[in-house]
């Protein structure tokens, strides 16, 4: 049972009397007490079951128990969405005084939260650049108290080095946040290198057929527990419908992710050859400024391909127009490939040399690689370029 398709199947809730053989949906708002003394025991937190699904849930639970294994992480809690899971991460250990340390490049609303939120309760950041390693030891300040960061990064594919950075933050005692939402346990498991908390977005490729909206912070165990004391009191929980669906998709995801990652590869370097591309940005192609790390940290390069287009704006807005099979919506992860021009729309609001900061080019296209036939996705790439 330790390796990670049969956990990704087996790790199942117990049988009910009914002898089902795919775990059901247990749709409860709360669960029953045996006698008084049960109900005070678990209350008194002397027993492990359920009492509230605002709490835990059988369906919420199995999923998370699935994660746990998959990401080698001690425990668990799921939530409403990836940024509940982000929030909690990060509010359940700073306070006022405290400061955090963040890569610049960031999922957006984890930016505004770091940004825009954070600061109202007394809580400071610094930003630090992904290709200045060296410059990240300097940031940290006596009450700097978490590291965040993402790797690969959104959209530009920049990477860091997980190894490099589990050793920074245990030698200054810092608590090591990675938002794994891009590479799924089965690329990439940050807790093997120090990572204290796991973040998720499961909406991408977990889910990975673009349906629920759902998240998880994993952990350190005593650290976990602080997680879900502020989850279980300020109710960010994830629906047992959500959970239900998540662990079901998590059944497939080392044969999903394979035929991401291989469509991504075959796409990556086919684009290298067409002229209207100037550069293409793919972590396992030999192109890539950080290949080596990527072939070492990650066992593929992930489904999402970023790239330039010759003609700037213009031709970056033209292209998703003529794009018949494509989706032009803002998800990723899902089996239906996505095409996104983020300077023109997740980015708008910054200017162009901030942009340019977080490596979003004008004519910057990103693909969210899906699971049709790699032909047609070419096809349709093709007739559009
Ligand atoms: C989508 C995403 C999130 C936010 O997740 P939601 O499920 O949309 O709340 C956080 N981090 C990354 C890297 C993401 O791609």
């Amino acid at each position: 049972m330790e390796n990670f398709e049969t956990q990704a199947i087996r790790l199942q809730t117990p049988r009910t009397d009914y002898r089902e053989h795919s775990t059901p949906l247990f749709v409860s708002s709360s669960f029953v007490f045996d006698d008084a003394e049960q109900a005070r025991a678990l209350f008194a937190d002397e027993i492990e079951g359920n009492i509230y699904t605002r709490f835990s849930n059988p369906n919420n639970t199995e999923f998370i128990d699935k994660m746990c294994a998959l990401e080698h992480t001690e425990d668990g809690v799921a939530t409403a969405s990836g940024m509940s899971a982000m929030f909690l991460s990060i509010a359940s250990f700073l306070k006022a005084g405290d400061h955090l340390l963040a890569s610049r490049s960031l999922f957006g609303s984890t930016h505004q939260i770091i940004t825009k939120i954070l600061p109202r309760w007394g809580i400071a950041h610094t930003y630090v650049d992904m290709d200045k390693p060296e410059t990240w030891e300097q940031a940290i300040q006596p009450n700097t108290k978490m590291i965040f960061a993402e790797t690969p990064s959104n959209p530009a594919l920049d990477l860091i080095d997980l190894e490099w950075l589990g050793a920074l933050s245990k030698k200054h005692g810092l608590i090591l946040n990675i938002d794994n939402c891009f590479c799924t346990p089965y690329l990439q498991t940050p807790a093997k290198y120090g990572a204290d908390l796991v973040t998720h977005s499961a909406t991408k490729w977990i889910d990975g057929q673009g349906r629920v909206i759902g998240g998880c912070v994993l952990g350190r165990k005593d650290l976990i527990s602080e997680v879900r004391f502020m989850a279980r009191h300020t109710g960010p929980s994830l629906s047992p419908f959500n959970g239900w669906i998540l662990s079901k998709s998590l059944e497939t995801l080392p044969v999903r992710m394979e035929r991401h990652c291989s469509n991504a590869l075959a796409l990556a370097e086919w684009l290298e050859k067409q002229p209207q591309v100037r550069y293409v940005k793919y972590p396992h192609l030999p192109t890539h400024p950080q290949f080596e790390l990527a072939k070492r940290q990650m066992r593929f390069g992930g489904g999402i391909v970023t790239f330039e287009l010759t003609g700037g704006l213009e031709h970056g807005r033209a292209f998703l127009d003529k794009l018949q099979m494509l989706s032009h919506t803002s998800n990723l992860g899902d089996t239906r490939s996505i095409a996104t021009h983020p300077s023109s729309t997740t980015h708008a609001k910054l200017t162009s040399e901030e942009r340019l900061a977080v490596g979003i080019t004008d004519g910057l296209i990103r693909v969210s690689v899906g699971l049709e036939h790699i032909d047609d996705i070419k096809a349709d790439i093709a007739q559009a370029l």
